[in-house]
């Protein structure tokens, strides 16, 4: 239907990418305002359980398209298949993660249809008729608000975790709609030789439990300290802006505005005063522990728990404890 609303399913060896969920809730909201369908579209080299799965996530349809040659990640063809399905069916928008793959196939479909693309979008409202994509702008100063008023249908990226996941019903199933789109090897200018794992990969996003850092840390020894917390906590290591400017640690570890948007069960922040851009990226994060030793400090206010002093004496302590407790 013309005015549905698409989310893009996005997996990995397999599984889809439980953000993709996120997409689900926020994709049915704007379909609700239209009085329209949330639909989801897969591509892949078997789709059948990622489309159930969809299917129980709330998308009502699932457009599938299924070959060998979508076997593994492959952006090129991947964004054929897309751009296929988005100009056979119209629908009013397509949103994709805001993720390395998502913005791959959505830039190179929307390049291909020769459409706008909205990227890291961070809001979406039904507004006159159109879906509203807000975004920020001028390195986070501002934010900005635009619509495609042209292109059928609309294009966006979404920020991970800016939108809660849609809720799942195990009894929900979604219509399949499978489309034969032949593309070969020979139609394609790229060969993904191989896959190499980051030794230094950081999944902050999916993280359950994180450690953040500072500029109160002093230095990228204090770093050492909180890896060897979140380590043993099972958790992942973030950062401020501040502490990433200071060259003591990559930039892949930043939290907030201009970092990544994070919502942990638990958010434990050491040496962070809480600066509003910082507090942007988790404050929806289920328990924020502070450690800092001003007890003016603005985290404070966000915080669930506040521990006043120096995080080179609290954190051993804490290592202590949870070893103690975890039998580690
Ligand atoms: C457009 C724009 C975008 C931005 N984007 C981001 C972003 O994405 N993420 C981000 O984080 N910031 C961002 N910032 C920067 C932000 O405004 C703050 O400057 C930054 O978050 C401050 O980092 P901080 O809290 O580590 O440092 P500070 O504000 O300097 O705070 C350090 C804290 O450490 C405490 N402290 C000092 N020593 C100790 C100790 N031994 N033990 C315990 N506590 C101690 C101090 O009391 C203080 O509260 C952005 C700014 C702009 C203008």
């Amino acid at each position: 239907m013309a005015n549905d609303v698409w989310v893009y399913i996005e997996h990995k060896d397999g599984d889809i990418t439980p953000m993709s969920f996120e997409l689900l809730g926020i994709g049915k909201q704007l379909a609700d305002g239209f009085g329209s369908s949330v639909c989801a579209f897969v591509i892949g080299d078997k789709v059948d359980d990622l489309a159930k799965e969809a299917g129980a996530f709330g998308a009502t349809k699932v457009y599938a398209v299924e070959g060998d040659v979508f076997k593994g990640f492959r952006g090129e063809a991947y964004a054929k298949a897309a751009a296929f399905l988005l100009e056979k069916y119209k629908p009013e928008i397509a949103l994709f993660r805001a993720t390395s793959m998502g913005t791959d196939v959505a830039a190179a479909a929307a390049a291909q249809l020769g459409f706008g693309l909205c990227t890291d979008t961070i809001g979406l409202a039904v507004d006159g008729g159109k879906v509203k994509m807000t975004r920020a702008a001028f390195g986070g100063n501002y934010s900005v608000s635009v619509v495609n008023e042209k292109a059928a249908p609309q294009i966006a990226t979404v920020r991970p975790k800016a939108f809660a996941m849609g809720a799942k019903d195990a009894s929900k199933s979604a219509e399949v709609v499978k489309e034969s789109f032949a593309l070969a090897d020979a139609d394609l200018a790229t060969k993904v030789v191989e896959f190499i794992k980051s030794a230094t990969a950081v999944n902050l996003v999916e993280a359950d439990i994180i450690v953040s850092g500072g500029r109160g840390l002093g230095s990228d020894a204090g770093f050492a300290m909180l890896q060897e917390l979140a380590d043993l906590l099972g958790g992942a290591v973030g950062a401020s802006r501040a502490a990433v400017d200071s060259e003591w640690i990559p930039y892949e570890h930043q939290v907030g505005q201009t970092g990544k948007t994070v919502k942990p069960k638990i958010y434990i922040a050491c040496g962070i005063s809480g600066a509003i851009q910082h507090l942007a990226g988790m404050r929806t994060s289920d328990c924020i522990v502070a450690i800092n030793k001003d007890p003016d400090a603005p985290i404070f206010k966000a915080a669930s728990f506040g521990i006043v002093g120096d995080y080179k004496e609290i954190v051993p302590k804490m290592i202590e404890k949870f070893k103690g407790k975890l039998n580690k």
